[in-house]
């Protein structure tokens, strides 16, 4: 008996674990890791209070009533650009010229923006009243020392990268990329590049879910392709088990002469976690573990790979490599067109969602019709037991 979809993932994810090892990369190889470590700060960022613009640091007290028609004339007697330090005391009085980013010189409260004076170079004219403080970025603006920067478990992305940078680091401890091994099946499957012969056809499914896969960060350890040779698959399994967290296979997950997964199963042997699930696509997939590594295998019809990769491995990937953001979004959304057929089994639809209403594409769809998944952004749920739904049905969509 099938079961549902909630009972496959009942049953697979408690078989796979976070991964606890880690490894350090610099901060141009961070983006999807997940930080293994908090991160503190050791130093203020900015280190030193600084100008956010360009004007004159001066004393407030010096612009007692300063306006257009009587202003407060100062000396100027240095100029600072960002990367420069005045080693002057400013005096009453007196002015610095500077520019965005450089330090706050030493006697300064204050900073005038440069349009609110006449841009004198030896004196200055400042037309406007500040109070003590006004245009200062202070030392620590942006974080003190011994700031929690980054908690442990943070995915890392740009700013994160840009935050780590600011305190210093060159690089940083993530968590290893989830290992899987991926094989395709299928005496009629040749790769893209060599020549078709009579009744074969191209790999699309090693490609398809091996793109997915590298997209949700993990890391392929095998992506090849194997004959319907249920004992040779048997062997690949088994020896590049030790070196993954997850091995995924397509095709010859069925009932036919050569869907000799079931068949590999018993040869590795591999305990079978369960076989069917009632989904459509990808209804015939298999799922066991062989010691400690699960075994996904789905259905080799392309859109049926590519359904499961999403339904079944993007959850698992989400667990193994510790990333939440990767499980699917999902929102509901009403139908454009209306969907006439009764479903009897949970359908996954390829449509594209825009503007709230979802719309299937013009062209075929069906098990072995990847062309019309090109272009789609979502897959819309049919739960079991639906009569036809006319226009304006509400219904869930996953994004892809
Ligand atoms: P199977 O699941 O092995 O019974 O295959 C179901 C259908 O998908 C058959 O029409 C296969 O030829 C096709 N198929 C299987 N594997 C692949 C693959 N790697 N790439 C493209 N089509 C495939
Ligand atoms: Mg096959």
């Amino acid at each position: 008996m099938p079961i549902s979809l909630s009972e496959a993932l009942n049953c697979l994810l408690p078989q796979a674990a976070p991964i606890t090892e880690t490894e350090h990369v610099d901060l141009w190889s961070l983006m999807g890791r997940v930080l293994a470590e908090d991160v503190i700060s050791s130093f203020d960022q900015p280190p030193f209070a600084r100008s956010p613009l360009d004007g004159y640091a001066l004393r407030a007290a010096d612009l007692a009533n300063a306006s257009h028609e009587n202003p407060a004339v100062l000396d100027v007697i240095d100029e600072i650009c960002a990367g420069n330090v005045s080693d002057k005391f400013l005096e009453p009085g007196q002015a610095i010229r500077i520019m965005t980013g450089a330090p706050i010189p030493h006697g300064a409260d204050c900073v005038v923006r440069q349009e609110n004076t006449d841009y004198g170079e030896r004196c200055v004219s400042v037309y406007e009243v500040l109070s003590s403080g006004k245009n200062i970025c202070p030392a620590g603006e942006d974080f003190t020392t011994g700031t929690l920067l980054l908690k442990a478990g943070t995915l890392l992305r740009s700013a994160e990268a840009g935050l780590l940078a600011e305190a210093g680091l060159t690089q940083v401890p993530v968590y290893r990329k989830p290992r899987i091994a991926l094989f395709s099946t299928g005496d009629e499957v040749v790769p893209p590049g060599t020549p078709l012969t009579p009744g074969t056809i191209y790999d699309s499914n090693l490609i398809t879910v091996g793109n997915a896969l590298l997209s949700f960060g993990a890391e392929l350890t095998v992506r090849e392709h194997c004959p319907d040779d249920a004992s040779l698959l048997a062997e690949k399994i088994r020896t590049t088990a030790g070196s993954a967290d997850l091995i995924v296979t397509t095709g010859g997950v069925s009932v036919g002469k050569k869907d000799i997964l079931h068949e590999v199963f018993s040869l590795i042997p591999a305990r079978r976690l369960f076989w069917k699930i009632a989904i459509k696509p990808g209804m015939p997939t298999l799922c066991g573990l062989y010691e400690n590594t699960l075994l996904v295998c789905l259905s080799g019809n392309p859109f049926s790979a590519f359904v499961s990769t999403q339904l079944l491995l993007r959850p698992l990937l989400a667990l193994i490599s510790r990333r939440p953001d990767l499980l699917a979004k999902k929102v509901s959304a009403v139908l454009d067109t209306p969907y006439r057929k009764y479903t009897r089994t949970a359908c996954y639809l390829c449509a594209s969602l825009q503007d709230g209403r979802v719309r299937f594409p013009a062209g075929r769809s069906g098990n072995g019709i990847l062309s019309t998944v090109v272009g789609s952004n979502c897959l819309a749920v049919i739960p079991a037991n639906t009569p036809a739904l006319p226009a304006g049905t509400s219904v869930e969509v996953i994004f892809l």
